[in-house]
């Protein structure tokens, strides 16, 4: 029988804004195909995203007219008959990741300055790329002066994150969401209720948008653990190749690949040692990363435990 493909999806990748992600789930999507007027399609419906551009259609089921629907899908186009597809979820249901969109628990009083209200009255009225904006500077002045494992700059990475959530920016909001997790856990303890949400965002951010497979591989394409991370140019580049080397090392150590896990976070310490030095904050918390790779380790494996050791008295604090 010859099908008439008229679209084929493919995995989902990264395309979808935060918004699109909340409200949908990750699918193997239908590939839709009619022959003779009988098969499944994909129809018109819904508007068109401002923010990532995606647009809602509902898979049909045709014989000869559109007879049956079978579900809503939101759908990118890739250009000729390939799609980016997310499921919608039925009524008004919205994914575990609209809590990381939430209000963060216990604002620091020491925030709360005029660009702070500024920044939140923004995301607060749906312009989440302004308020990114605000929130890193007030984010930046906040860091000039405090350490980054102060509470108030835990805070403001935590707003960041999420207006880069909300902005298309995913795997950057994933990577700063599980630092200022860690970092928390260190800080303030793992029952501290920031640490908690932090760490549930986090989690949200992995799990709702894509397969932790296909996470990893995502991270993997955007660090490379093989190559040294340039800390002697853009300190914000270096920052976030760091966080992204140690979100990889995290999602390579939820599909079992311990040894790439190391890979990555002993690049991220070695950039991290370069750039702020052994007793920084941020370093800690890629050692507390180093630490959660040697535990997933098994002890069997010989040759993986003396890399882990080596890794370990490099980086050891001074
Ligand atoms: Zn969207």
């Amino acid at each position: 029988m010859r099908s008439d493909r008229e679209a084929e999806y493919v995995e989902p990748a990264d395309p979808f804004c935060g918004r699109c992600t909340a409200m949908t789930e990750v699918t193997t999507a239908p590939s839709t195909f009619t022959v003779s007027m009988i098969g499944t399609s994909l129809l018109g419906w819904g508007s068109r995203c401002q923010e990532c551009g995606s647009d809602g259609r509902v898979l049909w089921f045709i014989f000869g007219i559109p007879l049956i629907p079978l579900g809503r899908y939101r759908v990118i186009s890739t250009g000729g008959r390939e799609y980016y597809g997310r499921k919608r979820l039925a009524g008004r249901r919205v994914s575990a990741l609209t809590a990381a969109l939430q209000p963060v628990p216990d604002v620091p009083a020491e925030v709360r300055d005029e660009a702070y209200r500024r920044a939140d009255e923004l995301w607060l009225s749906g312009e989440p790329r302004d308020a990114l904006r605000l929130f890193e500077e007030v984010r930046a002045s906040h860091e000039a002066s405090s350490a980054a494992d102060d509470p108030a700059v835990m805070h403001l990475r935590l707003r960041v994150a999420q207006a880069l959530l909300a902005t298309h920016h995913r795997h950057a909001a994933l990577a700063l969401f599980e630092h200022v997790a860690a970092a928390a856990a260190l800080r303030l303890g793992p029952n501290h209720p920031v640490s908690q949400w932090a760490a549930d965002a986090a989690g949200r951010a992995a799990d709702s948008w894509t397969s932790p497979k296909q996470l990893a591989r995502l991270l993997a394409v955007q660090a490379d653990p093989t190559a040294e991370i340039p800390t002697d140019q853009d300190v914000r580049a270096a920052t976030h190749q760091i966080r992204l080397h140690a979100s990889a090392a995290r999602a390579h150590l939820r599909i079992g690949k311990i040894k790439q896990a190391l890979w990555y976070v002993d690049n991220a310490l070695g950039a991290s040692y370069d750039l702020h030095g052994p007793g920084h904050p941020d370093t800690a918390v890629l050692r507390h990363t180093l630490h959660t790779v040697a535990e997933a380790a098994s002890p069997q494996d010989k040759n993986l435990q003396d890399e882990i050791h080596a890794c370990q008295q490099t980086w050891r604090p001074k």
